[in-house]
């Protein structure tokens, strides 16, 4: 697969020329990072009419900052450098992407940057799902300024989001949260270089008691054109003490918000069945961290 309608490459070196560039070339134009997802969007012929490739390594935009109230991550950071980051690899609050940084092939992590991750908005990458965990949002540039979306109204379909016509990604900015949290991330996949047949990703914050005050729960991977939340199993954890019968609670509860594809890597029934199963497995792996 090859994209032989290209007949500009760029390399702009601030987000003004990338946004004028966007104008200039409209819907013929793609914005490159790492470059590892063209081949996936070629070969679902969704890239058949561009002409212009913008790459945006020259922005500056491979850095992680941290303060007290934000984890702020460049566009372009490798997912290698997230996984090697000392708040990922220590803090129990980010131990979903700690954990997701682990599927990916050493190839893809050293190539594949965050931003890609999610503007690709393909539903069985991990990345975002763990983002979704932990209440990422993500950070827009475009000729009507700089802009944050929550990550949950980013994705807008397979292959889609919400992006406007000139806008681009620039970076992804994760909330510290308050008191006592964990988060952890599981994915079921055939082989080591496949994407998820499911992933989950879950994200407690416990009182000084040790009752549940907030839960996000988040599937990927097949349950739908973008990651799904359950509602249903956040509630089943909310007040409780996560404990063995409130994580077999939540795994009943979970299936009230699956309604799964079925494609050559599963089928719905089975997504659903290995979803009950990851997630238990997903909230006993956060509070063992925790602990
Ligand atoms: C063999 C293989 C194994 C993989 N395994 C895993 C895995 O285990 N877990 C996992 O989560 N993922 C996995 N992936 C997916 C991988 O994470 C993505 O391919 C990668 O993160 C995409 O980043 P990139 O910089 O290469 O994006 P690119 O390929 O450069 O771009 C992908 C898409 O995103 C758009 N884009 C990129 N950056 C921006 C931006 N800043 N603003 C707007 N649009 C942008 C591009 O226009 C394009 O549409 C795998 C991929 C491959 C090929």
């Amino acid at each position: 697969m090859a994209l032989t309608s290209v007949q500009s490459f760029y390399s702009p070196e601030d987000s003004k020329a990338v946004i004028e560039l966007l104008d200039k070339h409209e819907d013929s134009a793609l914005i490159v990072a790492g470059g590892t997802f063209l081949h996936g969007l070629v070969s679902r012929g969704l890239l058949s009419g561009i002409e212009a490739l913008i790459n945006i390594q020259k922005l500056g935009l491979n850095k992680i900052d941290i303060s007290s109230d934000a984890i702020n991550i460049g566009a372009t950071t490798l997912l290698g450098q997230l996984k090697n980051c000392p708040e990922v690899k220590e803090q129990a609050w980010l131990g979903a992407i700690k954990d997701a940084m682990e599927y990916p092939p050493t190839q893809i992590m050293n190539s594949g940057t965050v931003g890609g991750s999610i503007s690709s908005s393909c539903p069985f990458f991990d990345f975002p799902v763990s983002l979704l965990a932990l209440d990422g949002n993500v950070q827009a540039e475009g000729s009507s300024g700089s802009r944050d979306i929550p990550l949950e109204e980013f994705f807008a379909g397979l292959f889609e989001n919400s992006l406007g016509s000139n806008e681009f990604v620039t970076g992804v900015r994760i909330p510290v949260p308050a008191g006592s949290t964990t988060s952890a991330f599981i994915k079921m996949e055939t082989n080591a270089n496949d994407l998820a047949i499911i992933n989950v990703a879950v994200c407690l914050s416990m009182s000084g008691t040790g009752d549940c005050e907030q839960a996000r729960v988040f599937l990927g991977g097949g349950v739908g054109e973008s990651p799904v939340r359950s509602p249903s199993a956040e509630s089943a954890l909310v007040g409780t003490k996560v404990d063995e019968e409130a994580i077999e609670k939540a795994g009943e509860a979970v299936l009230n918000d699956l309604d799964p594809l079925s494609d050559h890597r599963a089928s719905a029934e089975y997504r659903k069945a290995m979803g009950k199963v990851l997630l238990k497995r997903a909230l006993a792996s956060a509070m063992q961290r925790l602990s």
